[in-house]
């Protein structure tokens, strides 16, 4: 397999399971975000829905009663009573507004009902005044307040729709209920007490009656069919107790239009009230029991921050592993491609290169010699041979030993490639044989360079390891034609290059003969290719 192709797998291998791992982070992360909006969301309506629970429960009736005592017996201990529970209205007031969602993420309905709550705060505001200046006296402010704690609890139950968690809807319509029904005993207790206080002829007045009557039977409905709590079930059973039931039957008497004797009906308001408290103190539980809820969601939603942050910081550094772990993956699969072309290169250079000389070999030569012919051909370049042999080279063998006849081949290799052209192409030819290839060169031009060189290796002491110095000579054969498509017979070349080596020989050795010169043949005649006669020159 290429590495191009291991290296997309890699990576592929690796980024593919990290892609499908960062879809299912975000989606995780999504489905997260959205659970701790609903929570965060569930939270502040649990604030809202205590607050505002509590205001109806506790709040406005402590400055009913404060304010009815003030009105009853004006003293400093009622009027500091009564601003203390002003105090604390208005503060709970304050936390309830600031505990609203903003203003444009509520429904028409809920700002609707806030409206007129505030509507409602501001007559309450304006009955404290009047309570203060002695407008007041000998009336009753009630109903002012009594319209404000409706508009209360219009607020609570227009609360309830926006509610998504299950427990807290449950929680709202039992805090609901037992505010309806509250407030529906407390207008038929304070209604039926006034007409069993006032003279027979006095009206019944029915439409208030009934409609404490109502809200009652709101109240209950709300408790019974959405909760099955403890609070609930508690009080069911207080509602069931025979006292209380008894005083059902004197509420309904009184209703039908018949007014019970005084006893009872002193033993009824007497049960009326006991049942007030009894569910002012259920109000307040149900109240503070959403207001746990609120903070268990707080809890949680400061949790689901806490998984969403760690999950965040976990895909990212896994993000940051992967990309280091791909980066590292590339980075090895270029190394070994690196290292596999420095292997091949070592590798083609050693089936190139002649091991003791480090000159090309046949093969290597014969590849580089190919390449260079192709180049000079294209501009019928003339083209050179020089073949150089060590005279006497056995003897050194004899005498020296293999060792040192292998290093004067070596030292021998490094001044011919010191003394030949940079470009000029060397080959250890066999035994003691060189051969050099002069691209772009005429014969004259190879003879020139193959002087050169013989003087060198005729100046040249080779150390041998005995601690010898020892001194060698060549002899050299040139020859040379011009180069170009027609004509790449290089066999021939290097034959021409052989015989005036030989000549070179027979001429005493250490010195360089050059063939006949065999000039471009004319182009007709250029597929006949000819081999040069005699030697023409030993230098
Ligand atoms: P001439 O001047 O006629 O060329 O005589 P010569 O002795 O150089 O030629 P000959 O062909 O008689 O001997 C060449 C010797 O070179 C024979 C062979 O043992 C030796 N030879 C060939 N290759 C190597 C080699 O790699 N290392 C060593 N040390 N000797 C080699
Ligand atoms: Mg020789
Ligand atoms: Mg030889």
């Amino acid at each position: 397999m290429k590495f191009e192709t291991i290296k997309k797998v890699i990576l592929a291998a690796i980024l593919l399971p990290f892609v499908f791992m960062l879809i299912e982070g975000v989606f995780v992360l999504r489905t997260s975000i959205l659970q701790y909006r609903e929570l965060e969301k569930d939270r502040q309506f649990a604030d809202v829905l205590a607050r505002g629970g509590s205001i109806a429960a506790t709040e406005i009736l402590s400055e009913i009663d404060a304010t009815r005592r003030y009105l009853a017996h004006p003293s400093s201990g009622t009027a500091v009573d009564m601003q203390h529970s002003r105090l604390t209205l208005d503060r709970e007031r304050r936390a309830f507004y600031a505990s609203l969602p903003p203003h444009d993420t509520l429904d028409q309905g809920l700002a609707g009902e806030l409206s007129a709550l505030s509507l409602a705060y501001s007559r309450i505001v304006a009955a404290r005044s009047a309570v203060d200046q002695g407008r007041y006296s000998g009336s009753n402010p009630g109903s002012i307040y009594w319209y404000a704690a409706l508009k209360q609890l219009a607020v609570v139950d227009a609360l309830s729709p926006l509610i998504s968690d299950p427990v807290l809807l449950e929680k709202s319509n039992q805090l609901m209920g037992i505010l309806l029904t509250y407030y529906g005993e407390r207008l038929i207790t304070g209604i039926g007490t006034r007409y069993l206080d006032q003279d027979v002829s006095a009206r019944f007045p029915i439409e208030l009656f009934i409609q404490g009557k109502t809200m009652l039977g709101a109240g209950m409905d709300h408790m019974v069919f959405h909760s099955t709590a403890p609070i609930v079930r508690d009080i069911v059973a207080y509602l069931g107790r025979g006292d209380q039931l008894k005083a059902n039957a004197i509420t309904d008497a009184i209703l039908a239009g018949s007014r019970p004797s005084r006893p009872m009906g002193d033993a009824w308001a007497a049960a009326q009230r006991e049942r007030m408290a009894f569910l002012q103190q259920k109000m307040v539980e149900a109240a503070s029991d959403i207001h746990e809820t609120g903070e268990q969601f707080s809890t949680l939603s400061h949790i689901h921050l806490t998984q969403i942050l760690a999950l965040c910081a976990g895909l990212l550094i896994l993000a940051t592993l992967v990309m280091m772990l791909a980066a590292r993956g590339l980075r090895l699969i270029d190394k070994l491609a690196r290292d596999r072309e420095t292997l091949v290169g070592e590798l083609r250079n050693a089936a190139q290169t002649d091991l003791l000389t480090g000159l090309y070999n046949r093969r290597g030569f014969d590849v580089a010699a190919s390449a260079l012919l192709t180049q000079a051909e294209h501009g019928s370049h003339w083209i050179s041979v020089v073949l150089f042999d060590l005279d006497h080279f056995k003897k050194i063998n004899d005498i020296h030993g293999h060792d040192a006849g292998d290093a004067v081949l070596r030292h021998v290799a490094g001044v011919a490639r010191q003394n030949f052209r940079s470009f000029d192409l060397l080959v250890r030819h066999g035994g003691e044989e060189f051969l050099a290839l002069l691209p772009d060169s005429t014969p004259g031009n190879a003879a020139i360079v193959a002087e050169r060189v013989r003087q060198a290796i005729e100046a040249a002491e080779i150390p041998l390891a005995s601690g010898d110095l020892l001194k060698v000579t060549a002899s050299f054969g040139c020859a040379g034609r011009a180069n170009d498509a027609a004509n790449r017979n290089f066999e021939d070349l290097v034959k021409r290059a052989d015989l005036a080596l030989y000549a070179a020989k027979a001429s005493g050795r250490n010195c360089v003969v050059s063939g006949p010169v065999v000039p471009a043949p004319p182009q007709e005649e250029r597929r006949k290719t000819v081999s040069g006669g005699g030697f023409d020159s030993r230098i």
